[in-house]
């Protein structure tokens, strides 16, 4: 699994320029950067100047934060905390995503215990029903416990869309609704956020609640902020427009993949007409053909469903699609190489990469490529 740091720093500079001038964007690295090995990309990403990066849990926020050593970058834990937490937040310079009294009331006593004040982004849930504190009654309470707080400080509000890909939908724009009570309703409090945030990679790409976050943003004094993670790997799922077709956004086409997934062929073989292929013998050869043998399958993330007859998924060997023969098993996937000239054990396989994406493979599993991506394993090695 080579890591292009190249990559992902153009592709996060791609971000921070549609984002628009005086916009955060926060990169998110969790769980273990999308597959990508967080170490590595929490490097790049400083190199790139990122000055926030957001992490799954507080065991990830903490090997990231030794990772990147001296360095002042911010680490955001999105998804969620426990009692137990709070003192590793405080010891490792993480900043919890809150939502309830118990989490505040937590994070005090962490705070108070280490003499250093704490700051914290409180999540309004808007309409995923998810993490995040409900507009109202459930609100005003954590907002009060907020505001009596001496050792924790709320730096930013935060929420998250559940249809950030599709254009100009209803739904976001109810969240924004929610989100635009949630802020009054905290800032009747007296807190005043430093940072507001909403959007991910689609909100970005997408565009149409970027210019109301930064105006927003701009009229409470707190600058805008974007949590985006798959636009940093290079891409973004397809944008919906109204009449349901789906397009490329005007991010995604300046996104490059930083993964390339490669092994090689362990074994190549004729087979006659007639001979069937792994389990279930669900393929025969319908005329003589040369097959290789690939060392992955779905115990790597080579997902089964890319067999034949199912996904119908392919490899790139010699710059050429060699389609899956059979079923994908646990640690092996044959494919076709019978057009493709000089195939020998050792020949190099694109898993993904150049010819075949994760939104490939995606279309085969009938998933997304967040799922893909997060499922791949393999032996990291970064590249300049
Ligand atoms: C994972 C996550 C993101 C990043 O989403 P992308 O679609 O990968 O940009 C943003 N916000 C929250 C709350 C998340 O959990």
């Amino acid at each position: 699994m080579e890591i292009s740091r190249a990559r992902l720093k153009e592709n996060f500079r791609a971000v921070q320029s549609a984002a628009g001038a005086g916009v955060e964007v926060l990169a998110v690295v969790k769980a273990n950067g999308y597959g990508h090995d967080a170490a590595i990309c929490a490097m790049a990403l400083v190199e790139a100047k990122a000055r926030w990066l957001g992490v799954s849990d507080v065991e990830e926020g903490a090997r990231v934060r030794e990772q990147l050593g001296e360095s002042v970058t911010r680490l955001l834990v999105m998804c969620g905390m426990e009692q137990g937490d709070a003192s590793a937040m405080v010891q490792h310079g993480l900043t919890p995503v809150v939502w309830t009294v118990e989490h505040v009331a937590a994070m005090e006593r962490a705070a108070r215990a280490s003499g250093q004040r704490a700051k914290v982004h409180l999540e309004i849930d808007t309409g995923m029903s998810r993490q995040g504190t409900q507009v109202g009654e459930e609100l005003a309470a954590v907002v009060e416990r907020l505001s009596a707080s001496r050792w924790v400080h709320c730096e930013g509000v935060m929420s998250h869309l559940s249809s950030a890909e599709v254009a100009w939908s209803k739904i976001t724009e109810n969240q924004r609704e929610n989100f635009e009570r949630g802020i009054a309703q905290v800032r009747s409090a007296g807190i005043e956020p430093e940072l507001l945030h909403l959007g991910n990679s689609s909100a970005v790409d997408e565009g149409s609640t970027m210019g109301w976050v930064r105006e927003t943003a701009k009229q409470i004094g707190a600058k805008a902020m974007v949590r985006t993670g798959l636009a940093v790997y290079g891409m973004c799922l397809p944008v919906e427009g109204p009449n349901g077709k789906t397009k490329k956004g005007s991010l995604a086409v300046k996104l490059k993949p930083a993964l390339t997934w490669k092994t090689h062929v362990t074994g190549v073989r004729e087979i006659a007409k007639g001979t069937t292929v792994g389990y279930g013998a669900t393929f025969t050869a319908q005329r003589k053909m040369r097959i290789a043998l690939v060392p992955v399958g779905y115990a790597d993330g080579f997902r089964r469903e890319a067999s034949s007859g199912i996904g119908d998924g392919w490899v790139m060997i010699a710059g050429k699609k060699a389609r899956v023969v059979g079923r994908v098993s646990m640690n092996l996937t044959t494919v076709d190489v019978t057009g493709i000239d000089g195939v020998h054990v050792g020949s190099e396989v694109v898993l993904l990469g150049e010819g075949v994406c994760a939104e490939d493979h995606a279309q085969w599993a009938g998933t997304i490529a967040y799922d893909i991506l997060c499922g791949v394993k393999g032996k990291f090695v970064s590249r300049g």
